[in-house]
């Protein structure tokens, strides 16, 4: 998600030994001379803890649980460098991605027959442009071809953002950090927060479990890790099931979405298929969350929905439509579709970029948490259970635009 409107700080409590994270990258050195997490010679608890969390390296043909954990926690890991683009933590993201494409048997849909599409970055801060070529980011494009012949020209996009915000220069205690980010959430949902001695006795227990852990990576693990690796599963759902669906599907792991939807906005101006056969996008940027302590009105079937209704009201009944058909319905909140909700999150992702040439979206979302845009979004802190019936709903709603006789109205 792009923070292109201030996340809202209602209130910041400063107190010793509180570090809070900085929004300070170092996206453009690579993060050269920054230190990582997770670096001591000795496994922390929290890693061993990490360890148990992610369960293997195998996946399974259906959704599951397991695999969206073993997919989030790699996706996630300090090593991907906070998935910066232009930059190593790009190119790692995109080659993992590739690396299971391949695996799953998808058609590359990039460029020269290869899964990628590289995407000239814009070089934000500098104040002439630097010689030499222009950097660029990868955008990874993948199709699973549609059953019926009359219908496989046609596209349902399915799209998510692989890079995030890469490494910042401060490093801050991770514990202290949070406990700091969580009391301010509470604040916000509750009207309540903590007092600075009761984060202090939180830090204080925790500090008896485990040493303090510096950390300095912002690894994403929700933004948008989440829709990332929600994406995997339901590629590898649909290459498994016994019949693919009519419409051929177009995933897009668009690059350079936190530096103002720069990969959707290329790849929908540098389209890979036509651009009028793409009937939909399906946006989904951080989808693992929502619960009651992350976000005001959260709990175990919350779901943001925006933009469904804006160009297809056919695009915003099947939403509704096969929601009611799962087993347990989730809950939406369709406040922030509001055009006038002062947050604009109509704009803030990539289905802007799609939208823009009057493809009909919808956009999945759980909710601005604690941990938005701070080196705490971690794997641990997702709500697996919660995040799994959301992957098995959207790929629902990505079938059913799919073998949908006829293609989706744009009426409005
Ligand atoms: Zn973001």
């Amino acid at each position: 998600m792009n923070r292109r409107l201030a996340w809202t700080i209602l209130a910041v409590v400063a107190i010793p030994g509180c570090a809070r994270s900085s929004a300070d990258t170092a996206r453009r050195d690579g993060g050269a001379g920054a230190v990582q997490s997770g670096t001591a010679a000795a496994p922390s608890t929290l890693d061993a803890l990490s360890t148990d969390l992610a369960p293997g390296s195998r996946t399974s043909p259906a959704i599951t649980e397991a695999d969206l954990r073993t997919r989030v926690f790699i996706f996630a890991d300090d090593s991907m460098l906070g998935r910066n683009a232009p930059g190593e933590g790009d190119r790692k993201a995109a080659d993992y991605l590739a690396g299971e494409l391949k695996r799953l048997g998808l058609e590359p849909a990039g460029e020269n027959g290869t899964y990628f599409q590289e995407v000239p970055m814009p070089r934000v801060g500098a104040a002439s442009p630097a010689p030499g070529p222009v950097p660029t980011g990868r955008n990874v494009v993948a199709v699973l071809r549609g059953s019926d012949p009359a219908l496989r020209g046609q596209y349902v996009a399915i799209g998510a953002h692989k890079d995030h915000e890469g490494i910042s220069y401060r490093v801050v205690d991770h514990d202290s950090a949070r406990a700091v980010a969580l009391a301010r959430m509470r604040l916000e949902i509750t009207g309540r927060g903590p007092s600075p001695q009761e984060i202090r006795a939180t830090i204080d227990s925790i500090r008896r479990l485990r040493p303090a852990r510096r950390d300095s990576v912002f690894n994403g693990a929700d933004d948008d890790g989440s829709g990332s690796m929600a994406m995997l599963e339901i590629a590898e759902a649909m290459v498994n099931a016994p019949t693919r669906p009519r419409r051929s599907v177009l995933f897009v792991w668009h690059t350079g979405e936190e530096d103002g939807l720069v990969g959707s906005g290329y790849f929908t101006s540098h389209p890979t298929v036509p651009r009028d056969s793409i009937v939909a996008q399906v946006n989904l940027d951080m989808i693992g969350r929502g619960g009651a302590d992350d976000t005001p009105g959260g709990g175990p079937d919350y779901l943001m929905v925006v933009g469904h209704r804006r160009l297809s009201t056919e695009l915003g009944d099947l939403v509704d439509s096969v929601n009611a058909r799962q087993a347990a319905p989730l809950r939406f909140d369709l406040s922030w579709d509001d055009p006038n909700h002062p947050q604009q999150i109509y704009g803030r992702s990539d289905h802007a970029s799609y939208a823009r040439y009057r493809i009909p979206v919808v956009f999945f979302f759980t909710g601005l948490h604690a941990d938005y845009h701070e080196v705490t979004d971690e794997p641990q802190y997702l709500d697996y259970p919660h995040y799994t019936r959301i992957v098995k709903y959207i790929h629902d709603v990505v079938r059913a635009i799919g073998d949908r006789p006829a293609r989706l109205r744009v009426n409005r």
